[in-house]
């Protein structure tokens, strides 16, 4: 079976790890995480990175920095993954899912202001396949509301909105690195730091609500409680395979827009046949190749499409579940407007394998896909 995503290893990671554990250096914030942070703030421009356990655990950070009480608030799109709903639901919160767009499956712009009421707190966009948001947008309702945003930037490492990375972009971002992402650590992500008046909690915030970040660099004389807290920063060892990532990270984009870019031109004749709808890159966006989905005409199409890729030995996938119709999201969650796209397009979606080394199975899956394809057109 080719599986639809395989972990790509550079082949230093088990190297910087013996590293760190020669080093005798093993709990967070040693050399290999400050190596992350400081490639994450070069790469990205925040103000401040912080590597996380993972974007869950960044987002849920963001949630205690936005000092969301409950009841508060959240505007986010019911078409992504439940952590994006969770990390402010922990709080209290209520997340509020507005429809996607029919090309980017992004946030609609277009539906936010809207939505918003006395107890909007923060907006959540989810640059969804590593595709950006309309950011400009979102911002400028943002600053005119007095909202927070907040990025889930879960895919968009080394993608862009206008030359500027994602989680770059808002008040605070959230980056993942788990294993089925385009750089990992297994499990990991970091928070993104953007305006400079969350950076000094955001710290305190990761390290059990003390002030030792500030103890270690000699800023304070004694480190001790003085905010609420969790421990989300990950150990060396994960930093240390981590880094081991970001050295490649650039390989690692170009060899999966490669990838993408053929199974786009091998598609494009069964979209001009009505078989299928192809994903669609806004110009003022450049990606990373994160994933590669196509859009099926229907629900039923697409459960046999999945079927005979199956039986041709390759797996693909299709998520999400809109948030608005789980059962957790149905208690916690409201609507505004309709969520037509949201509904056709989850139905419709499916996710062909992308990871590095699949292109030796490129021609036999871009056949099968064909033939799945217009076998549905023809039924
Ligand atoms: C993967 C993903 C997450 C969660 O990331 P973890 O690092 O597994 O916590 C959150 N949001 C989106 C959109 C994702 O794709």
């Amino acid at each position: 079976m080719i599986p639809f995503n395989k972990p790509y290893m550079t082949g230093r990671e088990l190297w910087y790890i013996a590293q760190a554990h020669a080093a005798g250096q093993l709990a967070g914030d040693g050399a290999f995480t400050l190596k992350c942070h400081a490639w994450l703030e070069a790469r990205t421009g925040a103000h401040k990175a912080l590597l996380t356990h993972s974007c869950t655990a960044a987002l849920e950070m963001a949630a205690v920095l936005a000092n969301l009480q409950p009841g508060d608030e959240v505007i986010m799109p019911s078409y992504t993954f439940v952590s994006t709903a969770n990390a402010f639901v922990l709080r209290g919160a209520v997340p509020v899912f507005v429809d996607i767009r029919a090309d980017t499956l992004n946030i609609d712009e277009t539906r936010i202001e809207a939505a918003i009421t006395e107890r909007t707190r923060a907006i959540v966009p989810v640059h969804y396949a590593g595709v950006a948001c309309e950011m400009d947008t979102i911002m400028d309702i943002a600053r005119r509301h007095g909202l927070v945003v907040i990025e889930d930037a879960a895919q968009g490492i080394m993608s862009a909105y206008k030359g500027r990375p994602l989680g770059s972009i808002g008040d605070l971002g959230a980056l993942s690195f788990h294993e089925t992402k385009n750089i990992i650590s297994g499990e990991g992500g970091a928070l993104l730091v953007n305006n400079t008046g969350f950076a000094e909690r955001a710290e305190i915030i990761r390290e059990k609500g003390t002030n030792r970040a500030r103890f270690f660099r000699g800023q304070v004389d004694k480190y001790t409680w003085i905010d609420v807290g969790s421990s989300y920063l990950p150990s060396e060892l994960v930093a240390a395979f981590l880094y081991a990532q970001m050295e490649e990270a650039e390989t690692i984009t170009r060899q999966r827009l490669a990838t993408w870019n053929s199974y786009h031109q091998w598609f494009a004749e069964i979209e001009n046949k009505g078989a299928v709808r192809r994903p669609v890159v806004p110009a003022h966006c450049s990606h990373n190749a994160h994933m590669y989905y196509l859009l099926l005409p229907g629900l039923e199409q697409r459960g046999t499409f999945i079927e005979e890729l199956r039986k041709n030995g390759i797996q693909s996938v299709f998520h999400y579940v809109p948030l608005d119709r789980a059962p957790c999201g149905q208690r916690v969650g409201r609507v505004h407007g309709e969520l037509t796209n949201t509904w056709d397009l989850s139905d419709r979606l499916v996710r062909l394998p992308l990871w590095i080394g699949v292109d030796e199975h490129q021609p036999g899956i871009v056949q099968a896909v064909i033939a799945a394809a217009l076998l549905k057109q023809a039924s």
